[in-house]
């Protein structure tokens, strides 16, 4: 018991030092980019082209840094889940325009159905949030382009959000591993994406299954109908 009091604490002491890293790297990444704003604001000479780009480029990379900076605190943190009564495919249609660019970016379509599925109890942002995840997931897994679907159905007590997609599937080994914080196939990948959806889908008492088979790959977010007490 001594062990696990300790390991305990020592994992609630690591996540306050990742929350609190977290926290302060956000505060300088705000400076830097309003200065590089003001700077891609004043390169507005067509010899300067080449340092626009560059302007442009460190923005980029610097989303890419508040990106991971967010999803560290979701995971490190523990954060208020705000839950109303919420009905899913409305949800999802609402992100109907940002999917349909990204799937366009990498060459793929788009199709979403769904049933007649009663209302959930449901943080809508960060469901939003655990779609897009696994809404990215499935079009880089498509390099070569494919189809990408979103189907939300009813499963007893349980209404079910399948996202699918038609790319190489996941290997089988690798399947115990993908919920692992910073485990990651992608040369710019961060590792955090499913374990984030999978900390969201659990925040409402839910959970996230994956399954592929050699072709595509079904990632599957289960919801509960009836609001879990306390999570
Ligand atoms: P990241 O996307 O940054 O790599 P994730 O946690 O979102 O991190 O995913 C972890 C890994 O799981 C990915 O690097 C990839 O190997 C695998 N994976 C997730 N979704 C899919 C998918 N739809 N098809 C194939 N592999 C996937
Ligand atoms: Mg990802």
């Amino acid at each position: 018991l001594e062990q696990q009091v300790s390991r305990s604490h020592k994992l609630a002491t690591l996540s306050k030092v990742a929350a609190g890293v977290a926290h302060e790297i956000r505060n300088p990444l705000t400076t830097l980019k309003g200065f590089l704003q003001i700077l891609a604001q004043r390169l507005t000479d067509a010899r300067m082209a080449a340092e626009i780009e560059y302007v442009r480029m460190m923005l980029n990379e610097i989303g890419r840094v508040e990106d991971m900076v967010s999803e560290l605190l979701l995971l490190a943190k523990p954060h208020p889940v705000r839950r109303v009564p919420c009905a899913l495919p409305q949800l999802v249609a609402e992100l109907g325009p940002a999917i349909a660019e990204l799937a366009a970016e990498h060459g793929v379509t788009y199709s979403f159905a769904c049933d007649d599925v009663p209302e959930l109890p449901l943080d809508p942002a960060l469901i939003k949030h655990m779609v897009m995840n696994l809404v990215k997931n499935a079009v880089e897994a498509m390099e070569h382009g494919g189809e990408l679907r979103i189907h939300v159905r009813n499963e007893g007590a349980w209404v079910v959000m399948d996202v699918s997609d038609t790319g190489p599937g996941i290997p089988f080994y690798q399947m115990d591993r993908i919920f692992d914080a910073f485990f990651t196939t992608k040369e710019k990948g961060t590792g955090l994406g499913l374990p984030v959806c999978q900390r969201i889908a659990g925040d409402h008492g839910g959970e996230v299954r994956v399954s592929s088979k050699g072709f595509g790959t079904t990632v599957s977010v289960w919801l509960p109908v009836q609001a879990p007490a306390e999570v």
